[in-house]
């Protein structure tokens, strides 16, 4: 197969948005894409509150979707972004690559950024396998980016399963970027995968009798900083979990219990750290569930994709305008 590369689909790695980031204390938004609603709502948000967006691809959205579709519709986001009056820049990164073959795959096929999760193996096999994945990213005629992983984060997202966080040891992160050559690096500070981030006994309860989960390590993200000064640092896994809409889901027929996240000023501090990019998944996830809940069991006559679906993907639009403007700090900044 010919090799595509990203320039051609109107793509942008990370290099310059990461640097901006850094310097202007803000993240870029990380969101998670699987069918053409949620690309819709992305865009479509990203656009309205001008941030650039880094779309991103699991392999779990492999599997469901098709790669060479979910290529085709980043390039056609792009396009989109075009007609809808404001071209953000876009970037498509593979979540959780788990091999090098994966990432070749991706890298061969458009993507301008992709991460190496390493994190499952020894420090010594994480290393030799992200520098693998980074020599091959960089020797492209077309700079590809790589984001590598030091620390386990728990919880399930997808294919990634954990039982337990470590948290990333700040002594070992100039060796790992330096013997591997990444050009971002994502962290375990006790953000985690999925809606159930916390058990309620890890949690405090506030005087409004709300779950108040433990805070993030910033002693441990203001060490890396230091002996890092100025490296892309990113955080997976930091979904807020709205109650408001755990409530609209589990009144319409759910059942979703002990749905914790991290608190959104936690988020906010770390964004204007040396964190400059958080992935957000989970909320999505949660935005567009309780918007079809809603709608079907308000009306359980209705039968028409469209009818469920475009309520869906207008809750997905409006909580991620949230973020860019309210938590992430990334609006305005295209
Ligand atoms: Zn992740």
């Amino acid at each position: 197969m010919c090799a595509v590369s990203y320039r051609e689909l109107g793509l942008v790695n990370t290099v310059e948005l990461f640097k901006k980031a850094v310097d202007g204390g803000y993240a870029l938004p990380a969101y998670n894409f699987n069918n053409m609603e949620q690309l819709q709502a992305i865009i479509q948000a990203c656009v309205e509150t001008s941030s650039p967006v880094i779309l991103q691809v699991s392999k779990g959205a492999r599997d469901y979707a098709n790669a060479t579709l979910l290529r085709n519709m980043a390039k056609g986001a792009v396009e989109y972004a075009k007609e809808l009056g404001n071209p953000i820049p876009v970037v498509l990164h593979l979540d959780h690559g788990g091999d090098f073959e994966i990432c070749k795959e991706c890298i061969d096929n458009g993507f301008s950024s992709v991460m190496i999760d390493g994190s499952h193996f020894s420090y010594e096999e994480n290393i030799a396998l992200t520098k693998k994945v980074v020599e091959y990213a960089h020797s492209r005629n077309d700079y590809v980016t790589v984001e590598g992983e030091l620390g386990v984060l728990a919880g399930i997202e997808d294919d990634v399963v954990a039982e337990k966080s470590t948290y990333t040891q700040p002594e070992e992160v100039i060796d790992f970027v330096s013997k591997t050559g990444v050009d971002s690096l994502a962290i375990s500070i006790g953000t985690s995968h999925g809606a159930n981030k916390f058990k309620p006994e890890q949690c405090t309860l506030d005087e409004n009798g709300i779950l108040v989960p433990p805070p993030l390590r910033f002693d441990i993200l203001e060490e890396i900083e230091k002996n890092l000064p100025g490296f892309p640092i990113v955080l997976h896994g930091s979904s807020s979990v709205p109650q408001d809409l755990v409530k609209v889901i589990n009144s319409n027929g759910g059942n979703l219990k002990n749905a914790i996240g991290i608190p959104e000023e936690q988020l906010r501090r770390a964004a204007a750290s040396a964190v400059c990019k958080i992935n957000i998944d989970s909320d999505g996830r949660i935005a567009m569930t309780a918007a079809v809940r809603k709608v079907l069991s308000e009306k359980p006559g209705e039968f028409d994709p469209r009818k469920y679906l475009g309520p869906a993907r207008d809750a997905l639009k409006e909580i991620y305008k949230h973020k860019n403007e309210n938590v992430l700090g990334s609006a305005g900044k295209a």
